[in-house]
C-alpha cells in the first residue's frame, strides 16, 4: 500500500498499516543507491523507523539513519549540481523531513538543521572561495553540518550574540558558551554566530563556518530530555579557529531574514507534520484493530476523526508557507518585508501548536493503548517529541516579537494572496 506523501509531492511507501500494526517497509535491496528521490529517501526511512525506538529510548545519535542519508547523499540535496549536489529545493528538504518525521523525529530534525545551514550558505556565500569549496567537499563526503546560536542565559534570541570573532593577521578565533548544540559531538562542521568584534554590538552579528579540525568542543551539559532525545542538545565550550574568509560575507542580519527564519520554520514545521501524521497512522491501526470482528466504531473514533482533520489543516498551513517562501525566495524587497516575516514567524507558531493538538487527539483515541510506554499503538514518544515544537524557539517570544505587527501589515482583501 502506497501512502501519499502529503505537503509533498513524491510518494513514500515507507510507513505501511498493515493488518493492526503500523511497520515500515524496508526496501527489499541493502542499499538503494542513487535511485530516484523516492527511493533514496524511502530507504533512510525505512532505516530509521528500525532503530527509532532504541534511539530514543537511550537518548543516543541515530547513527545508521544519518549513515544511510549520506549513502543516499541526501545530505547535499541541496548543493548545486555545478558542486556535486542535486540542485533542490526547500520544498524538496520540507518533504523530506515530513517522511523521516513520520518515522523517527530526531532523525528527521537533525536532517532539517543540517539543511537549514546548507540552503544558507548556498544563497549566501555562493561568491566565496571558502564556502564553494566548503559545498564541494560536503556533497563528496557528505559532511553533517550542525548550528550553534543559543549562547549562555541568552536563550532563543538569535539576534543577539556575546562571544565576538578576533582577528589577528589571517587568522582568525572565537570562543562560545553554547548552551545547546544538536549533534555538535556528532557533526563535521559548525556554524555559529558571533559578533563581528569583540567592540561590535551584541546585534552586529556574523555567522561562522568551522570544519572539524577548526574547532575543539569542550562538555558544558548532556541531553537528558523529555523528547526529541536523538538529536543529542548537549551544551558545550565551542572553540574556533581558522582564516577570517570563513566569515560568512553576508551580514547575519541579513542571512537571518532572508533564510535562517524562514527556512528554519519551514522545515521544523515539516518535521512536526511528519510527527503528528506519524500518531495519526497509529491511531488509525489501532482503531482498525479495536474494529476488527465488530461492526461498530470505538468509542474514540471521533478522536481519529479530529487528529486526521487538524492533520490536515497542517499540511495545507506549511504548504502555503512553502509555496509562499518559493514565490519571494529571490526577491529581496518581499523577503524582507513585515507582512513575509509575520507570515514565517505565525507559521513556526501555528505549526508547532496543530502538531501538538493532532498527536493529543491521537492520543484520545488510542486511550490506554496509546498512555503506554509500550506497544505497537504507544502514542508516548510522538507526544514527548512534539512537546519540543513550542519552546524550539519559545513562542511566547516570538508572538511578543510580532505583536506590533498586526497593527502595521494590512488585512488581506482576498482569499488567494
Ligand atoms: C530539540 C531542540 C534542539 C535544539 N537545537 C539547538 C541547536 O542545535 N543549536 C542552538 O543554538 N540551539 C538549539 N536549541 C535551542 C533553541 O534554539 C532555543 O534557543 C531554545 O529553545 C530557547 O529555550 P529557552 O526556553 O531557554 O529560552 P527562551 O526562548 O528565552 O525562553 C525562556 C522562557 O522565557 C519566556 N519568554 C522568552 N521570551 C519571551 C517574551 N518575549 N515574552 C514572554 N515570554 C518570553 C518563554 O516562554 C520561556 O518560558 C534547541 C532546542 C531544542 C528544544
Amino acid at each position: 500500500m502506497v501512502c501519499d506523501c502529503p505537503v509533498l509531492r513524491f510518494q513514500t511507501n515507507a510507513c505501511v498499516v498493515m493488518a493492526n500494526v503500523v511497520t515500515t517497509e524496508a526496501p527489499a535491496f541493502a542499499v538503494s543507491s542513487h535511485g530516484d528521490m523516492k527511493t533514496r529517501v524511502d530507504f533512510v526511512v525505512g532505516v530509521a523507523t528500525r532503530h527509532a525506538e532504541e534511539v530514543d529510548r537511550l537518548a543516543r545519535f541515530p547513527l545508521e539513519a544519518i549513515e544511510a542519508a549520506r549513502k543516499e547523499k541526501l545530505l547535499s540535496v541541496l548543493v548545486p549540481a555545478a558542486l556535486g549536489g542535486d540542485g533542490g529545493s526547500v520544498s524538496d528538504v520540507v518533504d523530506i523531513c515530513y517522511a523521516i518525521g513520520r518515522a523517527c523525529a530526531a532523525t528527521a530534525m537533525i536532517f532539517a538543521m543540517h539543511q537549514i545551514m546548507v540552503a544558507i550558505i548556498v544563497r549566501h556565500a555562493a561568491a566565496s572561495r571558502w564556502h564553494e569549496d566548503m559545498l564541494r567537499r560536503l556533497a563528496r563526503e557528505q559532511l553533517l553540518l550542525a548550528s550553534s546560536t543559543t549562547e549562555g542565559t541568552g536563550g532563543g534570541d538569535l539576534r543577539a550574540s556575546s562571544c565576538a570573532v578576533e582577528v589577528v593577521g589571517d587568522r582568525m578565533c572565537l570562543e562560545k558558551k553554547a548552551t545547546v548544540i544538536s549533534y555538535g559531538a556528532e557533526a563535521d562542521a559548525i556554524l555559529t554566530t558571533a559578533r563581528r568584534s569583540p567592540q561590535s554590538a551584541p546585534s552586529d552579528q556574523v555567522l561562522v563556518a568551522l570544519l572539524r579540525e577548526d574547532y575543539q568542543l569542550g562538555r558544558l551539559s548532556d541531553w537528558d530530555a523529555l523528547g526529541m532525545r536523538g538529536t543529542c542538545s548537549a551544551g558545550f565550550l565551542l572553540k574556533g579557529w581558522g582564516r577570517p574568509e570563513q566569515v560568512l560575507p553576508a551580514a547575519y542580519q541579513e542571512i537571518h531574514t532572508r533564510s535562517m527564519l524562514p527556512i528554519a520554520h519551514l522545515t521544523w514545521s515539516g518535521v512536526w507534520s511528519g510527527v503528528a501524521a506519524g500518531a495519526v497512522e497509529r491511531a488509525r491501526a489501532f482503531m482498525r484493530n479495536a474494529r476488527r470482528g465488530g461492526s461498530t466504531l470505538p468509542p474514540g473514533a471521533a478522536h481519529l476523526t479530529r487528529a486526521y482533520a487538524s492533520l490536515q489543516t497542517l499540511r495545507a498551513l506549511v504548504a502555503s508557507g512553502l509555496s509562499r517562501y518559493e514565490a519571494v525566495a529571490q526577491k529581496p524587497d518581499e523577503i524582507d518585508s513585515l507582512a513575509f516575516q509575520t507570515t514565517m514567524n505565525i507559521l513556526k507558531v501555528n505549526a508547532s501548536e496543530i502538531a501538538l493538538a493532532t498527536v493529543m487527539s491521537t492520543l484520545q483515541a488510542c486511550g490506554l493503548a496509546g498512555y503506554r510506554n509500550d506497544g505497537e499503538f504507544s502514542i508516548s514518544r510522538s507526544l514527548r517529541d512534539i512537546l519540543s515544537a513550542s519552546i524550539m524557539i519559545n513562542n511566547d517570544r516570538i508572538l511578543a516579537n510580532a505583536a506590533g505587527a498586526p497593527l502595521l501589515v494590512d488585512v488581506p482583501v482576498a482569499l488567494s494572496n
